[in-house]
């Protein structure tokens, strides 16, 4: 086994306190394509140009058909491997939280259950006026774009969009979490979009031991403890199995 990864679980084993931040990278190898990948793109937009206010503003179908593009993906979606494995290191440990940028839901259908989604929910609409906010899984919609059941007005996906702040009480639940973990894990995340691009560094900054598993080398990889390059799904099920004897 790779030299990393024996070092990664040997960290973990030792250190019962954990936080982990995942990226559209976790959900890639259920089928999810990442922003920044080549089958990330639809009908050439730039999820940068597209999931923003003021898209939505210019043109709400738009933005409503491409999240209905991807709820249509995401619908059909499985947790993979990396999914569990951190299911099963929540089970092994005494103080676990998972931070998300993800908006899939995919954890939440593995089992994981101290989840905190930075980005908000893909399957939660909510009203551009009155603010109401409910669940809703139809694909395709039955209202393209849906309207408020409250106020009538017309609803947005209740995602962050690039632009957008997230809220202060979210961001103070991720500060507590890095500050009460030992190890960091940081998986499949580009690590450009801020805040949770800081968070690895923040972790650093305050003693934390970082570890990441990326497919590639990221702008913060160097700064980490150990960078493990590999796709997730692959090397959460070794790393997180502290319980069970590889040799
Ligand atoms: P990103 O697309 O910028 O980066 C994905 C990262 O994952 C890359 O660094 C890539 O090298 C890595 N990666 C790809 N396949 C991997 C694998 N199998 N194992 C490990 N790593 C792998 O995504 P981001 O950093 O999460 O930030 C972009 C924003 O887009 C975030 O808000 C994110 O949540 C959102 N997004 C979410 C989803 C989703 O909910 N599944 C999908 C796409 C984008
Ligand atoms: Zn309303």
């Amino acid at each position: 086994m790779d030299e990393k990864i024996v070092d990664a679980r040997k960290l973990i084993a030792d250190m019962p306190n954990i936080t982990v931040l995942t990226g559209a990278g976790i959900s890639a190898e259920s089928g999810i394509p990442t922003f920044r990948g080549e089958d990330g793109l639809w009908k050439n937009f730039r999820p940068e140009d597209i999931a923003t206010p003021q898209a939505f503003l210019n043109d709400p179908r738009l933005v409503w058909d491409w999240y209905e593009w991807r709820r249509k993906i995401i619908r059909e979606a499985k947790p993979n491997a990396g999914h569990f494995a951190l299911v099963e290191l929540q089970k092994q440990l005494s103080n676990f939280t998972l931070i998300t940028q993800n908006i899939d839901g995919l954890h939440q259908i593995a089992g994981s259950t101290s989840i905190i989604e930075l980005h908000g929910n893909l399957w939660q609409v909510r009203c551009t006026k009155c603010g109401f906010t409910e669940q809703n899984y139809e694909v395709p919609l039955r209202e393209l774009p849906p309207n408020c059941r409250q106020c009538k007005s017309i609803a947005r996906p209740n995602v962050v969009w690039f632009g957008e702040i997230i809220p202060m009480c979210i961001i103070d639940k991720c500060l507590i979490a890095i500050e009460s973990c030992q190890i960091m894990l940081i998986i499949g995340t580009s690590g450009v979009v801020e805040p949770a691009a800081s968070m690895g560094l923040i972790a650093k900054q305050t003693g934390k031991t970082v570890i990441e598993i990326n497919l590639d080398v990221t702008p913060s990889s160097g700064m980490y403890d150990i960078s493990i390059r590999g796709k997730s799904g692959e090397i959460l099920p070794l790393i997180c199995q502290i319980n069970k004897d590889y040799n």
